[in-house]
């Protein structure tokens, strides 16, 4: 993450990520009933995800119509799809900024890891590592579309189980194909936040019930506060002002 160690008074950019049917957004919503200061609350892009309003909607929609009803929203032409997947995470990015400058916590649901999981995954089936690789590569990438979230809650399980809710919620079934990717992709998501220890906290639910599930994330989301890094637009780099408080911010000695 391009950031500077003078102090901040923006808010947090926290993501939550995690497989369809890990219960990402239902815990999440249960955490947040339980913090006085609300933050925001961005949803999720997925198949499922309708109405958000402009760009990323209508950036979604032509992914959407590109992967005929995919549920990982999979076109044929992954890097494609992944340039355009980090263009609607600038986007949410960029509306939710004024939140930001004012000191408010914001939480996206999905943000680039997801995007980092399934396309690397798209571009090495059968290749775990280069799979992990190519996933911080990805990463990287992204973040030079825009910083990367202060702290992203990975929300992990069984990937059997996340393929159950998933099945129940969106009352489908789905293909073997569709399930061995839901697989590979936790598999990949739990590897790729080991990479990271400092922005990754993992909840796994193999570990904890949901109410403790719930809680873990109440701690992490209430704990990102305070003490935040300057955020550097990634395409000017350091010597531009914040892209929140616009204080000048210079490069962190390596
Ligand atoms: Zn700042």
């Amino acid at each position: 993450m391009t950031t500077t160690r003078s102090l901040c008074s923006r808010g947090p950019l926290i993501s939550a990520e995690g497989l369809n049917g890990v219960g990402k957004t239902y815990l999440t919503n249960r955490a947040v009933e339980a913090i006085e200061t609300k933050p925001l609350m961005l949803d999720e892009f997925s198949q499922r995800a309708n109405g958000r309003p402009g760009l990323g909607e209508a950036l979604l929609q032509s992914l959407r119509e590109a992967s005929a009803g995919d549920p990982f929203l999979r076109g044929g032409t992954p890097m494609a799809e992944a340039l355009l997947l980090m263009a609607i995470k600038r986007h949410d990015l960029d509306t939710v900024l004024p939140d930001l400058v004012h000191g408010r916590t914001v939480v996206e649901g999905r943000s680039v890891d997801t995007t980092a999981v399934c396309q690397a995954l798209l571009l090495h089936p059968d290749n775990p590592d280069a799979a992990l690789k190519t996933a911080v590569d990805l990463l990287g990438l992204a973040s030079s579309y825009r910083p990367l979230p202060d702290l992203t809650i990975l929300v992990t399980d069984d990937a059997s189980k996340a393929l159950e809710r998933a099945q129940w919620r969106d009352r489908c079934v789905f293909t073997d194909e569709q399930a061995e990717f839901m697989r590979k992709a936790c598999v990949l998501f739990e590897r790729l936040a080991a990479t990271d220890p400092v922005r990754y906290q993992v909840v796994d639910r193999r570990h904890v019930d949901e109410y403790e599930a719930a809680d873990l994330i109440r701690e992490c989301i209430e704990g990102a506060g305070g003490d935040l890094a300057c955020l550097v637009e990634p395409w000017q780099g350091p010597g531009a002002g914040c892209m929140c408080c616009g204080q000048p911010t210079k490069a962190e000695a390596a």
